[in-house]
């Protein structure tokens, strides 16, 4: 019989228990009894879900209060300097506090440290904790967890399988805090920590060990290659009876393959949904003594499985090593998925037909272990069934009109070099927006959101609720926008926006009226801590019905007779930002995405709104992981956007916004997007970020990087903001700067939010005059 493994499991509680009661403690209503209580409720839940699914191989260690490099970070003693102070002073529960003000900073009792940096964990839009270290560094174990996770499942009467991060990979995600040392070279010193640790769980009883090491999919340096075989070794050695698994996910090991299938291990986990074509090779390689979990079903979308497609490429498996050599698995940890399908009710958001396309986390237990009793041959008749259901929903969603709309595929693959090019080069239009406009130097503006207060909020869950009309609602919203179209006048901003307060987000609010989308009531992904997102579903063609943004755009502009900015989320921060259909390649779906705002650019040209902001916040975050594939991305995701954003008069302005991006070697990608002004996050930088636009490649059309972070309520002074324009000034031509925040001021409120921008406009108005 193939075993069935599981890699880890969504461990938020299906309706966001662990966030509430992390909350609860962190605000002091709840005791951290209630808390542990709550985790432990949520890991003894998960184990029995994952047993009852039949898997043989369940994880430990995989729950997380805040994170689970964090939590190694503790295991590793790896703790920074600053919170060594801590150390006596948080009360010492279960050393939870000193872990929360690592995650979370500490302002307490007269201690006021910062948190730990957080960074995407690879391509995902998880977030961990990045490790810190110094030239000196030393590690230490420090905690238990992995121990007592084992031993607390087993205590249930389950055995489970440890997961540990691997020592290289924990390295490389991390970061030198101090020059002068590469923080691979700390690897002989934090390898016998996880000798410890191997040597604990031996004497516990533990029969596997997961060692995630995901860069051995990654483009590695000669160096580190060359540490992998070692490091195993030792690992193997101290491991004595247990067996180790390496996994690696979310790519394929190409030229790290001889490595990964030579390691000291007892299986090795590669993901085929991403690395579909490794199979074929690493069967070719595997030496006799190895077995291989086969991450077959897609740890990072929600679709259901295509068993018949997954069945070839297990049985190729099994013909080669023997059932007892080949394990099913999810592609990688179920982390990325939303817990539960059976908690999805509404059949409204989420039509029937649809729901029976997906599968969340332990929906894809069972399809684990469907496959495994599948593949091995001997098949009950309730298994059959399923494998008929299975067929019947791959049936239905390959022609289903729900799905498939020709008049848009057809569209899509029309889309010619022209549709991506506007019509004149920037210097021509940059002068008939002027004559348009006719703006001053330094001219102001906004990046879209004006404070979303809990006014705003609640008028939006009471329409929800039915305890406002639609029209008391509206109201409300215009009366909301009016305000803040006369105090931007009043501000003396040039570019007005109409504060985006119909919005809940940017993405779901275009997902809701897009065609081909679909939405969860409890679909829920853990972002980062106790931070969870709740990613709309693109199932089929997308397309426009009918007016998006329109209707408050104009009104906005027919209040004022200041150019209003027309504020709409670009193709590929929607495709980002949602579960993505598999049937077709990302760059068609993102297609289909930008020829729908451009429909909604036009209407909004014709509605007169004549300056028109495409936010692609998230252009850079969908960088593939292997450097080979980055520039094939950044091509379509640039034309995308292209195509969103050029069929448009030439006194038409474009503008497009991103934050969070790191614009080294990506600058004459952003450039060829070829929007007429772009504002970026600058200021926590002090500007340095704009150095990637003065390079020697030198960034053409205009740019307004952000004076002022509205991250913080902390009103700048308006010397500040002078000072970081002349900065600004000093690296790229005056010409090209226009004024204005960070990002969108949704986050913040009234009081700061007009305090900044009256410093802002008196800041724009000194550079001027200078
Ligand atoms: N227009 C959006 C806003 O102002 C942009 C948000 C973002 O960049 N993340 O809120
Ligand atoms: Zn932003």
């Amino acid at each position: 019989m193939l075993l069935t493994n599981n890699l880890g499991y969504p461990r938020v509680g299906a309706f966001r228990e662990l966030k509430k009661a992390n909350e609860a403690y962190w605000a002091k209503k709840s005791s951290v009894e209630e808390l542990l209580d709550t985790a432990k409720k949520i890991r003894e839940g998960n184990w029995k879900t994952q047993k009852d699914a039949g898997i043989d191989l369940i994880p430990s260690n995989d729950f997380s209060f805040y994170d689970q490099v964090l939590d190694l970070t503790l295991t590793v003693g790896a703790i920074p300097a600053r919170y060594h102070s801590l150390l006596n002073k948080v009360d010492n529960n279960y050393s939870l506090d000193l872990y929360f003000a690592m995650a979370r900073g500490f302002q307490q009792e007269g201690i006021d440290v910062t948190a730990m940096e957080m960074t995407k964990w690879l391509d995902t839009n998880y977030h961990y904790m990045v490790p810190e270290f110094t030239k000196d560094q030393e590690f230490k174990l420090t905690s238990e967890k992995f121990l007592n996770e084992y031993n607390e499942a087993k205590s249930l009467g389950i055995e489970t399988k440890p997961v540990l991060l691997g020592p290289i990979t924990y390295l490389l995600i991390g970061k030198e805090k101090e020059a002068g040392f590469d923080r691979i070279d700390l690897l002989d010193k934090l390898v016998p920590v996880y000798e410890q640790i191997l040597a604990k769980l031996a004497e516990a009883g533990a029969q596997y060990v997961q060692i995630d090491e995901p860069f051995l999919a990654l483009d590695l340096d000669e160096k580190v290659k060359a540490l992998y075989q070692p490091t195993f070794e030792k690992l193997a050695a101290a491991a004595k009876n247990i067996k180790l698994i390496a996994t690696t996910y979310f790519e394929a090991l190409k030229d790290n393959e001889d490595i990964a299938v030579n390691l000291p291990i007892h299986a090795l986990h590669l993901d085929l949904v991403r690395g579909e074509n490794q199979l074929d090779t690493v069967l070719a390689k595997v030496p006799a003594s190895l077995t291989l979990s086969l991450g077959i079903v897609e740890g990072r979308n929600i679709w259901k499985n295509d068993y018949e497609k997954s069945l070839v490429k297990i049985k190729q498996a099994v013909d080669a090593l023997g059932k007892d050599r080949v394990w099913v698995a999810p592609s990688s940890s179920l982390l990325h998925v939303p817990f539960d399908l059976d908690n999805e009710h509404n059949e409204q958001s989420l039509p029937a037909e649809v729901k029976n396309w997906l599968a969340f986390a332990k929906q894809k237990l069972a399809e684990v272990k469907d496959l495994a009793i599948l593949a091995d041959g001997e098949v009950d008749a309730e298994t059959t069934k399923r494998f008929e259901a299975n067929k019947a929903a791959a049936e239905s969603r390959r022609t289903s009109p729900l799905i498939h709309k020709p008049e848009v595929k057809t569209r899509t693959s029309n889309i010619t070099d022209d549709d991506a090019k506007r019509t004149s080069v920037f210097a021509d239009r940059k002068a008939a927006q002027q004559a348009k406009f006719n703006l001053p130097a330094f001219p102001t503006t906004t990046i879209g959101s004006f404070p979303q207060t809990k006014d705003v909020r609640k008028w939006r869950a009471d329409l929800k609720k039915g305890a406002i009309t639609q029209e008391e609602y509206d109201k409300a919203i215009a009366e909301e926008t009016e305000n803040t179209i006369r105090l931007q006048e009043q501000l003396d901003i040039d570019v007005l926006v109409h504060g985006e307060f119909e919005r809940n987000d940017m993405v779901e609010y275009f997902g809701e009226q897009l065609a081909g989308y679909a939405f969860t009531q409890n679909g829920w992904v853990q972002s980062y801590g106790s931070r969870c997102v709740k990613p709309p579903i693109i199932y089929g063609d997308v397309y426009r019905p009918q007016d998006m943004t329109v209707r408050w755009s104009s009104y906005a502009q027919s209040l004022t007779n200041r150019p209003v900015k027309g504020m709409l989320t670009g193709p590929v921060t929607i495709l980002q930002w949602s579960f993505v259909r598999n049937d077709q390649p990302r760059s068609t779906t993102t297609y289909q995405i930008a020829l729908a705002i451009l429909d909604e650019v036009q209407a909004l040209e014709k509605a007169g709104i004549k300056i028109i902001q495409i936010d692609e916040p998230a252009i850079r975050e969908g960088l593939p992981l292997r450097k080979a594939d980055q520039k094939d991305y950044l091509n379509w995701a640039v034309r995308a956007f292209r195509v969103s954003s050029s069929n448009v008069e030439d006194d038409t302005q474009i503008h497009t916004h991103m934050c969070y991006s790191e614009f080294n070697n990506v600058i004459e990608d952003i450039a060829a997007m070829d929007a007429d002004v772009i504002t970026i996050e600058t200021s926590r930088s002090q500007m340095k970020l704009l150095n990637a636009f003065a390079g020697d490649f030198k960034y053409p059309n205009d740019i307004g990087p952000g004076v002022y972070d509205i991250h913080s309520p902390r009103v700048p002074s308006k010397d500040e903001m002078v000072d970081l324009l002349r900065k600004a000034k000093a690296v790229v031509p005056a010409e090209q700067l226009w004024v204005n925040p960070d990002c969108g001021l949704k986050t913040r409120a009234w009081p700061e939010t007009k305090a900044a921008l009256e410093s802002m406009v008196d800041a724009a108005k000194i550079l001027r005059a200078e």
